[in-house]
């Protein structure tokens, strides 16, 4: 079957929004206690081309910290206590869009599907889209891998973030690696600029905008386990899986919103889950 006659006014069609998310509540109650005054309580630096984990309370903000030159990271969020909740990338873009910022929640997999944290406050936001359709902080990429790599013709490379976040989550959990590795998940790409072609619809980076000082805080809304690679593309401009680029540590602080009242956490979804049985 070729082009039909009327193909252009089906491609003349004007979309809708697959999720309006002006049902969802706004997250004010995270927003507020996000602008409170926040004390350090702990951090853990993220070397370059390695990642790390931190543990953070409901109801404290994780903040993700620029330190030195331009750099991204590709976040994984767990629920600290039970690992098989996590951070559902592919919902969370649905919802929200292809890239987050101030107001933004990062939901978790089926069947929890309740925000896991809020983003409170992005240092970038000025940034929005720019003329490409490029955009920081995706939800959009997956992370780099070995396997792609392989299936690309490229070299084996051990410090892609699949590879640290999956060696930082058997040293957080306990785990053995290949036991860890199922749990790693598409990520949210923190800093990171990207959009998809306007012609060929291919997923692109760019250099990020991110400098020092930079920074994304996010309130959990449950306890978490955060894990950070600071990506071996460092700010992303030309290449990443490859020793390269030049790349910078990055930090993960846990602050408490100081005079905050106790964090109810989301209940879990509301599904009966009978999937009409
Ligand atoms: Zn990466």
């Amino acid at each position: 079957m070729g082009e039909p006659l009327d193909a252009q006014a089906l491609r003349d069609i004007a979309p809708v929004i697959c999720y309006p998310n002006d049902s969802l509540a706004v997250p004010q109650a995270a927003l507020d206690r996000g602008a409170l005054p926040l004390v350090p309580v702990s951090r853990v630096t993220v070397p370059a081309r390695e990642a790390a984990s931190i543990r953070v309370k409901a109801g404290q903000v994780l903040r993700i910290h620029c330190l030195d030159g331009p750099q991204v990271g590709d976040l994984n969020l767990f629920n600290a206590n039970d690992l098989s909740e996590r951070f559902y990338s592919g919902k969370t873009r649905a919802l929200h869009g292809s890239h987050v910022t101030t107001g933004d929640q990062l939901w978790s997999n089926f069947p929890y599907l309740r925000p896991m944290a809020t983003v409170t406050h992005d240092t970038l936001g000025w940034y929005g889209r720019d003329a490409y359709g490029g955009a920081v902080h995706d939800v959009i990429g997956t992370r780099c891998d070995p396997y792609t790599a392989r299936l690309l013709g490229g070299g084996d490379y051990h410090h892609c973030c699949h590879s640290n976040l999956t060696r930082a989550l058997a040293d957080a959990s306990g785990l053995p690696l290949l036991d860890a590795e199922p749990h790693v998940h598409d990520v949210l790409n923190v800093f990171m600029c990207t959009g998809f072609t306007a012609d060929t619809g291919q997923y692109f980076m760019k250099a990020s905008p991110v400098r020092k000082g930079d920074y994304l805080d996010l309130l959990a809304e449950i306890d978490l386990l955060a894990v950070l690679s600071a990506c071996p593309g460092g700010d992303c401009s030309a290449q990443h899986s490859s020793d390269t680029a030049v790349c910078y540590p990055l930090a993960m602080e846990v602050l408490d919103p100081k005079g905050a009242e106790p964090w109810q956490e989301p209940p879990l979804n509301s599904y009966s889950r009978s999937h009409g049985v």
